[in-house]
């Protein structure tokens, strides 16, 4: 894909700080960290996004992303980390090139989760019915 930012930062093309590659696998610092060491892990075969990714690539980039946040916990004295997905627009994709997030997390980092949602009457019978396989 010649117009995607992130072939071109696996192709060299544009500089990244890259912490980890192996063959089907590039990882590095994302330029606007949730916090110091946040980590983009990619496929090097170019997919847009999570569905359009092949379990392969998937695989392999969530086997790199458990040794990232390994590290993580390890070299930066993190006491977690998210390993987190956008997908489309809708959920915050800016960059349509499959990455998984990898956040190193620290007490009080003020990183904060999603506030849950209730169902009502008979909604949570009816999503089901849709949802499941
Ligand atoms: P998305 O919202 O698509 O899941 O996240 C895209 C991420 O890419 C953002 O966290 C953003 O900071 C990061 N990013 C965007 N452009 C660049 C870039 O040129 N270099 C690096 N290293 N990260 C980038
Ligand atoms: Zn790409």
């Amino acid at each position: 894909m010649d117009a995607c930012l992130f072939c071109k930062i696996i192709s060299g093309e544009i500089p990244s700080h890259k912490v980890y590659e192996d063959e089907k696998v590039f990882a590095f610092l994302d330029i606007n960290p949730v916090n110091k060491g946040h980590v983009l892990v990619v496929p090097k075969n170019h997919s847009t996004d999570l569905v359009e990714c092949s379990d392969e690539d998937l695989c392999s980039c969530m086997s790199a992303a458990k040794k990232i946040g390994s590290k993580q916990l390890e070299a930066l004295g993190a006491k977690g980390f998210n390993t987190l997905i956008n997908t489309r627009p809708a959920s915050g994709q800016i960059i349509y090139h499959t990455h998984i997030h990898v956040i190193p997390r620290f007490e009080g980092d003020g990183f904060k989760h999603w506030h849950g949602k209730s169902y009502s009457n008979d909604e949570e019978r009816v999503i089901l019915e849709k949802l499941r396989f």
